[in-house]
């Protein structure tokens, strides 16, 4: 192929590494400072969908490896490393139909436009909880949103992909029509062998009482703050979200405990912290709210922990413990991180969320624990993946999995898996089956370190 026949079949941008802008757009690719090794020979900008065919087809002619790009934001680039990069950004459009609940979404849709423009409604999905992610590769992966305990994991409210497939066919894949391809649509994350280019969404009404809760607490108070989190855990509603953060400052090591209350009414939401609140540990440093957040308030709180441009190396486990030694590892590690900005989050559920076999999402647990090492300068990733591999291979004992979206898949050696044995034996097959020749290269790579 010469790049001049892709640009004449393609309407919107093609940039190849005889481009000036080349190495520019390239590294625009991916959201982390940190940027994956180079592979992209072009990068095409596709305008839509039919752009996204036609660029799947010259790959084919031209035997090129090719990855999707929705928002660039999985730590590890790897929506950058194929010979043929397809930018989805432009693919942004956003449809509401309030009566029927239902969003029409392009794939470059952020969380905090669709949550903004919802709330303006009255309506909610479960976005992601930072703003600028898009619901591309977030869907795709399964999706751990605000309200998930009440909304589930939100590939599940997911009615209709539309996918270009590896021989540049598109289809619209359903519960009813390619429930195969709808299956993998939700949950197999990287390992998807397709590119989407819109999703139908089912929407919520919005919680109008919702609102959150902090108290922030000494490391010390560990043990205390593992107990209140378990006793929450039995008796908290479904519309409570309970995280506690760890967290460096110049004072220490701290906790946040965190509830995010996604009451119906204030009135709720009231009632529903008083009771939370009512058996919390003594000894709090710090007691904030409860105030009003809406959702699109949200994202203007969890902004200033991930600033763009940092350096990231991100890690995640699922476990069925107990609060106690998620909580100990996860601070231990944030205790010890070479990076200050570094934080930990562990989110505590009453119940595992649910895993219907309708999708590939099939690794879950009570507790979710997260480890973000964020830092600046080059020289020192060697030093803070080395902490971040170390602090999640301790996990080993009580890690039950991983979750796609915000697991570190450079981890050298085994990986805890991110989908269940018989969501990868299917997932495998369905590669072999829809993209013989290998052309979604991160696919097989996924289902080969799940299966580890
Ligand atoms: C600051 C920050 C906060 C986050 N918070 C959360 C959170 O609260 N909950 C959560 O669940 N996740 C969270 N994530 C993880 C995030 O959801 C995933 O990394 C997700 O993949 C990002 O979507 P993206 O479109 O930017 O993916 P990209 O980085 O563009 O792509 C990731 C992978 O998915 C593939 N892909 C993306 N879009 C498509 C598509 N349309 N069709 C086919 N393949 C596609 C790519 O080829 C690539 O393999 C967070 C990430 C960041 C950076």
């Amino acid at each position: 192929m010469t790049y001049e026949t892709l640009k004449a079949r393609i309407r919107g941008a093609v940039i190849t590494r005889f481009d000036p802008e080349f190495s520019t757009a390239r590294d625009g690719l991916s959201w982390n400072g940190r940027k994956p090794e180079p592979l992209a020979q072009v990068i095409v900008r596709a305008a839509d969908a039919r752009d996204v065919q036609e660029a799947v087809r010259c790959a084919a002619e031209y035997g090129l490896t090719v990855s999707a790009r929705g928002g660039g934001h999985h730590f590890t680039g790897i929506a950058a490393r194929a010979d043929m990069v397809i930018d989805l950004s432009a693919l942004n459009g956003l449809r509401i139909d309030v009566a029927a609940r239902i969003a029409e979404a392009g794939p470059a849709v952020t969380n905090t436009r669709l949550a903004g423009v919802l709330d303006q409604k009255g309506l909610a999905f479960p976005v992601g909880h930072c703003g600028s992610v898009a619901i591309s590769g977030y869907l795709l992966g399964g999706g751990i949103g605000w309200n998930s305990n009440l909304w589930g994991i939100a590939c599940f409210s997911v009615l209709a992909v539309d996918v270009v497939m590896a021989d540049g066919q598109l289809l619209t894949a359903t519960a009813q029509d390619h429930p195969d391809i709808f299956w993998a649509a939700r949950g197999a994350g990287p390992g998807f062998f397709g590119i989407v280019t819109n999703y139908r969404l089912q929407l919520y009404e919005a919680p109008h009482g919702a609102s959150s809760l902090v108290r922030v607490y000494p490391a010390s108070a560990v043990a205390a703050v593992a107990d209140w989190a378990e006793r929450l855990g039995g008796r908290m509603p479904a519309c409570v979200e309970f995280t506690i953060k760890t967290l460096r400052t110049p004072g220490g090591p701290m906790m946040a405990a965190i509830a995010n209350v996604f009451a119906a009414t204030p009135a709720e939401a009231m009632a529903i912290g008083a009771d939370l609140w009512s058996d919390a540990p003594e000894g709090a440093l710090e007691v904030i709210g409860p105030m009003p957040t809406p959702i699109p308030a949200l994202y203007e709180m969890t902004a200033p922990s991930t600033p763009e441009g940092s350096r990231y190396g991100v890690d995640c486990l699922w476990s069925d413990g107990a609060v106690h030694e998620a909580l100990v590892a996860n601070l231990r590690a944030i205790e010890l991180a070479p990076s200050e900005q570094s934080f930990g989050l562990v989110s505590v559920r009453g119940t595992a969320p649910a895993l219907p076999e309708t999708a590939a999402f099939s690794q879950s647990g009570r507790i979710f624990s997260t480890l973000y090492g964020v830092w600046s300068e080059t020289e020192d990733d060697a030093a803070n993946l080395g902490w971040l591999r170390q602090s999640i291979a301790f996990c080993n004992e009580f890690a039950t999995g991983s979750y796609v979206g915000e697991c570190d898949l450079d981890r050298p050696g085994a990986l805890f898996p991110t989908l269940s044995p018989a969501a990868v034996s299917r997932l495998s097959d369905l590669i072999a089956r829809y993209d013989p020749a290998g052309r979604f290269v991160a696919s097989a790579r996924v289902t080969e370190r799940s299966a580890a």
